[in-house]
């Protein structure tokens, strides 16, 4: 998102704020975009990728409404357990973790299973 009040002609770093955490951006660590302005922190999506991807959990039952693509979706998704109508869809946990693993510009990687010898129960 958008800082309140910020001069849209004259935007600064810290008038970008993660809708997931409202971490404003300082220009020291990655953030994805969505549609609108909506933004994720790295770090967000790192929490977002494990709990959704790796883990193979979901906030919200089908039905919840994307905060990242705007759409209705019927995946898994993670909800922010700061800011509750924030939410990112597994789709959009893929796209940007994707996007962000290969961004030259940026150390992000991809979270891995933390115990990837031991057999999933
Ligand atoms: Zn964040
Ligand atoms: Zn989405």
């Amino acid at each position: 998102m958008q800082r309140e009040g910020a001069d849209l002609n004259n935007m600064q770093p810290e008038d970008f704020i993660c809708d997931f955490s409202r971490r404003a951006w300082d220009g020291s660590f990655p953030m994805v975009e969505g549609h609108r302005g909506a933004l994720i922190s790295g770090d967000c999506l790192t929490i977002a990728y494990r709990f959704v991807v790796l883990e193979e959990q979901t906030s919200l039952e089908p039905g919840y409404t994307c905060t990242m693509c705007l759409e209705r979706r019927k995946d898994r998704c993670w909800q922010s357990p700061a800011y509750e109508d924030a939410l990112i869809c597994l789709r959009c946990i893929r796209q940007g973790s994707t996007k962000l693993d290969k961004d030259p510009d940026w150390d992000w990687e991809k979270p891995k299973a933390e115990n990837p010898a031991k057999p999933v129960t």
